[in-house]
């Protein structure tokens, strides 16, 4: 990552510059490439639920400071979502919490419940903000890393076990899993959730996925399970679920005492956001199921598409059970440095992806991972399997 801030930012984040979505975006727009390196949609959420967003700002509602925790209407859309589909009872008043964005529930998350000098645990590949939000916590990141078994990534028990010390605060979750789409089965999140309780930590779920798994894969919270409910913080966010990434709406749920700690940092990061957004955000999580299942049904067929795709230009395809991303190794192309890969990819083929290397510590085990998003229009995804192919 380059780091044009390096000189003046402050030796907690000296390794943070510029992100890599701003660098590629860059080289997709110098170039006139298909983006497929952020992921967001290039065609937005349900028209109704953008109408309540006009409604909400043309009545006046939300347009000045919303309450810290949310307008009530979101809470307790919030609490009964949770209750509907995972028989999550939380208190809207107290247990429920409106962020600016899932980014901001993990930066508060962090900044509430981790001592400098404590140890995070988190999956490796990392979603990009981890890192960046414990070193602003002053912790210190243990990455276990999620590696290629059969066609998809897996984590290793073992390895997560070992990886937990006297100095662990925390775990941080993410499932469905960005970059590498999978999704952890019933059996990987007990051992977790009997880890967290024998060792007696917290646990941070980002579960900003959570409606965007396939092929029968389930999403289970890990706040369900035995000895959860009281020590975990569960985070989620109407941007992917809605295709609103724009609108920063995001939440996080838990007991009272993690909500109030939670929301005692929020208070100073951002105070409140998104004021007409958030009514319009309580109307789409009471959107029938149907819903959830076209989205799902709509993403799982532009999954195919790409993956289809890129299985015909020569990758190796991880097809994932979750998320809009799909990660692929380049080896069979002949490649393994990611990073080249992607930086000549606009060049050669008109199409921009990101290199998963950065989501590693370990950029050596991150290094022949390659990720698209497939969060796209069809025809244009028609396209960039075209263009690879033509590689
Ligand atoms: C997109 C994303 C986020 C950020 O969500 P916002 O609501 O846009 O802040 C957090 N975690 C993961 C895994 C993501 O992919």
């Amino acid at each position: 990552m380059t780091s044009s801030a390096r000189p003046h930012l402050n030796r907690r984040l000296a390794e943070f510059g510029t992100t890599i979505f701003a660098e590629m975006s860059a080289l997709a727009t110098a170039t006139g490439s298909i983006n497929l390196g952020q992921g967001f949609p290039d065609t937005d959420g349900p028209e109704e639920i953008r109408e309540a967003a006009v409604r909400a700002l043309r009545d006046g509602r939300g347009n000045q400071y919303p309450p810290g925790p949310g307008v009530p209407e979101l809470r307790t859309a919030i609490a009964a979502h949770q209750r509907r589909r995972y028989g999550l009872a939380y208190d809207p008043d107290t247990e429920v919490l409106v962020t600016a964005g899932a980014t901001e529930a993990i930066a508060a998350a962090l900044l509430a419940l981790v001592e400098p000098g404590d140890e995070v645990v988190a999956l490796e590949p990392y979603y990009d903000s981890y890192a960046a939000s414990i070193a602003m916590a002053g912790g210190t990141r243990v990455p276990v890393t999620l590696r290629p078994h059969e066609g998809s990534f897996r984590l290793d028990l073992d390895e997560l076990r070992a990886a937990v010390t006297g100095r662990t605060r925390l775990l941080l979750i993410n499932t469905p899993h960005n970059p590498t789409g999978t999704v952890l089965t019933r059996e990987e999140l007990a051992a977790i959730a009997e880890l967290a309780v024998e060792r007696d930590l917290l646990v941070v779920t980002d579960e900003v996925y959570e409606h965007l798994v396939f092929d029968g894969a389930e999403h289970l919270p890990l706040a369900t399970f035995p000895g959860m409910r009281e020590r975990t913080v569960s985070i989620g966010s109407a941007g992917k679920t809605y295709s609103f990434t724009g609108w920063k709406v995001g939440w996080v749920t838990g007991s009272r005492e993690l909500v109030g700690a939670v929301r005692a940092v929020k208070q100073f990061l951002t105070y409140v956001s998104s004021g007409p957004f958030q009514y319009a955000v309580a109307e789409a999580l009471s959107l029938p199921d149907a819903y959830f299942e076209e989205f799902r049904a709509g993403m799982r067929a532009r999954r195919d598409i790409l993956a289809e795709g890129l299985t015909a230009a020569g990758f190796e395809v991880f097809r994932p059970a979750g998320t809009y991303f799909v990660t692929t190794d380049i080896r069979p192309l002949g490649e393994k440095d990611g990073f080249a890969f992607c930086r000549a990819l606009p060049e050669r083929a008109g199409v921009v992806a990101i290199p998963n290397a950065v989501f590693y510590d370990d950029r050596e085990a991150g290094a022949p991972f390659v990720r698209f998003a497939f969060c796209k229009r069809e025809e244009v995804l028609r396209e960039a399997a075209e263009r690879l192919r033509g590689m």
